[in-house]
C-alpha cells in the first residue's frame, strides 16, 4: 500500500476520495497520464492554455532564459524580459494604457487594480474606497478578490473578513436594471467598479451584450468612477476578439491580465494603467509611490514566455484559429438536444444539464466521473457544462467532447 499523498490540492473535497489523476505531459489539446490515458483538455486546464500545451516556441523561450537569468528583485532593477513584454503589451493593447504593472496570478492582477485605484483617489487628495461590482462577479480567492467577488459557498467560512462592496444586479435584457443600479451608485462617489466584460466565468459563464458593457464605462466615465477591466480569463481571444472589451469600443483605466499571458504556460500576471493613474503615483513624496510587491514580480522567466506568446500572436494564424474554433462551438453546442441555456461567445461554449441546484449540485460528482470515463478533461461547475478548448483543438477531439455531453444529457437531464 502506497501512503496517503501529503497534497492538498484547491477546490478538492478530499473526503470523497475522487481519483487524482496523474498527468506526464501535455502536448496541444491534450494531456497524457501516468496510466497511459490520452486526455483531451477541454477546459484549457482551467482557461489558462491558448495555444496549446508545451507550444514549442513559448517552451524554446523559457529553456533560453533559463539558461541566462532566473531571478532578480524588481523594486529598483529591471531586465530585457520584462521590459520588451511592456513595449509589447502596450503596442498590443488599447491606448492610452501605458503602464504595465508585474504580479504572479488574476487574484494578485486584480489586488493590484483595486490598491491603484484607491492609490490614485488618495494621492490627489479626495480619498475614495467604495468599490462596485456586478452581481456572480468572480475575481480571485485572495481577500480582496473574494470582496469584489459574489459571496457564496466559496467564501462562507471567510465572509466576516469580506470588505463591503456596492454590487449591481446582473443585467436582464438591454441592462437598464444594472444601468440604473450603477448611475445611482456613482452618485456616493465610489473610488471604482470592477467588472469581467461580457462572460461572468465562475459565475457560470454568464454573458451579457456588449451594449451594456459599453454603457458601463459611459457612466463610470461622466461620474470619474475608474473602470476596472478584469480580461484574466476573457483575455488572449477568448471571447473571439483579443480582448472582451474590443467588441464593446471600452478602453478601461485599468486592465487586468494574466491566464494566457504566458500562452499558460507559468505564472504571471500584467495589470496595466493609463497615464493619469501611473502620474497619481509619480512624485518626489515616497509616501505616494505604489505599495505592492511580490517576491517574483517580473520574474525573467516567466516574461520570456509571455514575450514569446507576443511572438505566437503576431507569427502565427491565432485569431483565424480562434474564428475557425468560434464557428466550430458554435454548430456544435447548437446541434445539442436536451440540455438548456445553450450559448456561445467566441471560443466559449455553455449548457446547463438537469435542473438547476448551483454549484454543489448533486450531479456534478457524477457528471465529472462521466466525462473522466470517457477522458476528457471537462470541470462542470454545478448542472453547467462548458468547453472552452486551447485553439489548437482538432475537430475529433471536439466531436468526442460533444458526444459526451449529449449522452450526459440523455443520461443525466
Ligand atoms: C481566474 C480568474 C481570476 C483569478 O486568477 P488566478 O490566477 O486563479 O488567481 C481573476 N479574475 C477572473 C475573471 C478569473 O477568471
Amino acid at each position: 500500500m502506497t501512503t496517503p499523498s501529503p497534497v492538498w490540492h484547491p477546490f478538492t473535497q478530499h473526503g470523497l476520495n475522487e481519483p487524482i489523476p496523474l498527468v506526464t505531459y501535455g502536448k496541444g489539446a491534450a494531456l497524457h497520464t501516468e496510466d497511459g490515458r490520452r486526455i483531451v483538455d477541454a477546459i484549457s486546464s482551467w482557461w489558462v492554455t491558448t495555444h496549446g500545451h508545451c507550444h514549442p516556441a513559448i517552451m524554446a523561450a523559457i529553456r533560453d532564459q533559463a539558461e541566462k537569468l532566473d531571478q532578480i528583485i524588481f523594486a529598483g532593477w529591471t531586465h530585457e524580459p520584462a521590459e520588451q513584454l511592456a513595449r509589447g503589451l502596450i503596442d498590443m493593447m488599447p491606448a492610452p494604457l501605458a503602464h504595465v504593472f508585474y504580479s504572479d496570478s488574476g487574484s494578485t492582477a486584480v489586488e493590484v487594480a483595486l490598491k491603484m485605484a484607491l492609490g490614485y483617489w488618495r494621492n490627489r487628495g479626495e480619498p475614495r474606497h467604495r468599490i462596485l461590482t456586478l452581481e456572480h462577479g468572480y475575481h480571485g480567492d485572495t481577500i480582496g478578490g473574494m470582496s469584489v467577488g459574489a459571496r457564496g459557498v466559496y467564501n462562507q467560512a471567510y465572509a466576516p473578513l469580506l470588505f463591503d462592496v456596492g454590487t449591481l444586479p446582473f443585467p436582464v435584457g438591454d441592462g437598464q436594471n444594472t444601468l440604473d443600479a450603477l448611475a445611482a451608485e456613482c452618485g456616493a462617489g465610489p473610488a471604482a467598479l470592477i467588472v469581467e466584460p461580457l462572460v461572468l466565468g465562475a459565475g457560470g459563464m454568464l454573458f451579457y451584450e456588449a451594449s451594456i458593457l459599453a454603457e458601463m464605462r459611459a457612466i463610470c466615465a461622466a461620474h470619474r468612477v475608474l473602470f476596472i477591466a478584469d480580461e484574466v480569463m476573457t483575455g488572449w481571444g477568448r471571447t473571439g476578439t483579443l480582448l472582451a472589451c474590443e467588441q464593446a469600443g471600452v478602453v478601461p483605466d485599468i486592465l487586468c491580465l494574466s491566464k494566457g499571458l504566458t500562452g499558460g504556460s507559468v505564472p504571471l500576471a500584467a495589470t496595466l494603467a493609463t497615464p493619469e493613474i501611473f502620474a497619481a503615483h509619480r512624485s518626489t513624496d515616497k509616501a505616494q509611490m505604489f505599495f505592492h510587491s511580490s517576491s517574483y514580480t517580473a520574474n525573467p522567466i516567466a516574461c520570456a514566455a509571455a514575450l514569446a506568446n507576443l511572438a505566437v500572436w503576431r507569427d502565427e494564424p491565432v485569431r483565424e484559429r480562434i474564428a475557425t474554433l468560434a464557428a466550430r462551438q458554435a454548430a456544435r453546442i447548437g446541434a445539442l438536444t436536451g440540455v438548456r441555456n445553450a450559448r456561445v461567445l467566441g471560443t466559449i461554449a455553455a449548457c446547463e444539464i438537469g435542473g438547476n441546484e448551483g454549484y454543489l449540485a448533486e450531479i456534478g460528482p457524477a457528471l465529472a466521473a462521466h466525462f473522466r470515463d470517457r477522458n476528457l478533461l471537462v470541470r462542470p461547475m454545478g448542472n453547467n457544462v462548458y468547453v472552452m478548448p486551447p485553439y489548437c483543438i482538432d475537430e475529433a477531439d471536439l466531436d468526442a467532447v460533444y458526444a459526451a455531453i449529449q449522452a450526459a444529457a440523455e443520461r443525466f437531464g
